[in-house]
């Protein structure tokens, strides 16, 4: 076992280092107050889209995606310790700077599309000119997904599709729609739902869906929604192997997200521990404040690992064809967003009221953490792959 970093993954990540301090540190200075005041105002959009246009420009953004589309042809493990350390600088705007784990950002799913809709649909998604949204789950079809009854009906040269979607994340925002749908309502998961690329004037936004933490889905209505026959992804009736496939390989990049957050959560308290007092001394002098935090250590330190295994293993697979181990994945997500979560709440306790504050350094981290327990799958459906796996 090699368990060391390479040498040009080092010198990635210093350039990377070097593009968050240069790109992104203003930028978070500069909307300090809005922060603190937990608003998302539409000037910081405008600046978290010029972020990611000039980490487009210097190939950050999508590296991970093959250099025949513009990418750099980056390791699952290379694009993996980027996302740890844009989460793991604090900084709210780091992430725009990456396209995973954005469900917005361009996905190896859309290479499964025919070569002269790349141009259209994939290229503006590299140039960071456009966004797209992955719209699976359904209000009666979730954990449960291949339970969805969006249908898809072909028409000729045509599909039209009718259903509703909803909790997508930036579908009212998104240029187009990676839509799962039925199509062959016996065969299901398995041969009968398709992924179709859906342009946005295709479909109607009903209504925005407010969560705990920054980020806010939407519902979306499709009403005999007509695509042509080549916005099909991949195979027709192969959609839901997409998905899986989407899920699976992407989660390497959530659990960084998590390793990333709880590290910047551990650090801050870590500080805070030792420059405040209360009963004559500082904080850390109480192991009943230490101890949470040397655990925290040991915590964020099995999250490293795991996400590094899952990060190799999923380059490995596409070195070899094979597919991505679930297992692992499911590890990893159930894992890290568990475990990023009690970190980043054992350190709200730490700083005290100023760990409730919108303006401290980890009330929007402990929200965020809390929502990725749920999404992509909530922990009990990674519980179910695992102990499937155990032959339960
Ligand atoms: C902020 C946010 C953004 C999202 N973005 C997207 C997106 O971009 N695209 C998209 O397609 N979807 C998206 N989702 C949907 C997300 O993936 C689902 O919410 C998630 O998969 C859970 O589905 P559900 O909400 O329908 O919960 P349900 O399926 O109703 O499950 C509720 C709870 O029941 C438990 N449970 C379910 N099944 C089992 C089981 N077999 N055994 C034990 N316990 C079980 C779990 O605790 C689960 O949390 C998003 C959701 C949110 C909140």
């Amino acid at each position: 076992m090699d368990f060391s970093i390479s040498d040009e993954l080092t010198a990635l990540r210093a350039s990377f280092a070097t593009f968050l301090e240069r790109e992104v540190r203003p930028v978070e200075d500069r909307f300090a107050a809005e922060f603190g005041r937990g608003e998302h105002t539409e000037p910081m959009r405008v600046a978290a889209g010029a972020i990611k246009r000039r980490s487009c420009a210097e190939g950050f953004y999508a590296a991970y995606l093959p250099e025949e589309v513009g990418g750099w042809g980056l390791s699952n493990l290379g694009m993996t310790l980027l996302v740890e350390d844009a989460a793991r600088s604090g900084m709210r705007f780091a992430l725009s700077a990456l396209g995973p784990p954005d469900p917005a950002a361009p996905t190896p799913l859309l290479l499964e599309l025919p070569e002269h809709l790349r141009e259209r649909y994939l290229t503006p998604l590299m140039r960071g000119e456009a966004t797209m949204c992955f719209a699976l789950t359904e209000p009666e079809a979730g954990s449960d997904a291949q339970a969805i009854r969006t249908r898809a009906v072909r028409d000729g040269d045509s599909w039209v599709l009718d259903g509703t979607k909803h909790y997508i994340t930036n579908g009212d925002r998104a240029d187009f729609a990676v839509v799962f749908a039925v199509t062959d309502a016996d065969k299901r998961a398995h041969g009968g739902i398709t992924a179709f690329v859906v342009p946005r004037d295709a479909y109607t936004v009903t209504k925005t869906q407010y969560t705990i933490a920054d980020t806010h889905p939407v519902e979306i209505v499709l009403d005999g929604s007509r695509v042509p026959v080549d916005h099909v992804l991949g195979e027709v009736g192969f959609g839901f192997y997409a998905a899986m496939r989407f899920l699976n390989a992407g989660r390497a990049f959530i659990g960084a997200q998590c390793l990333g957050m709880a590290q910047w959560c551990l650090e801050s308290a870590i500080a805070h521990a030792r420059v405040r007092t209360a009963f004559g001394k500082p904080l850390a002098r109480n192991q009943a404040v230490s101890f949470p935090l040397a655990e925290c250590k040991v915590e964020i330190e099995a999250m490293r690992w795991l996400t590094y295994h899952l990060a190799w293993a999923v380059d490995q697979a596409a070195a070899s064809g094979a597919a991505v181990p679930m297992l692992d994945s499911s590890i990893v997500k159930y894992f890290n967003t568990d475990r990023a979560y009690l970190v980043a709440d054992r350190c709200v306790q730490v700083f005290g009221g100023q760990g409730l504050l919108r303006d401290g350094p980890v009330e929007a981290a402990l929200r965020h953490l809390r929502m990725l327990r749920v999404v992509e799958g909530a922990s009990e459906v990674q519980k179910l792959v695992i102990s499937r796996a155990l032959g339960l």
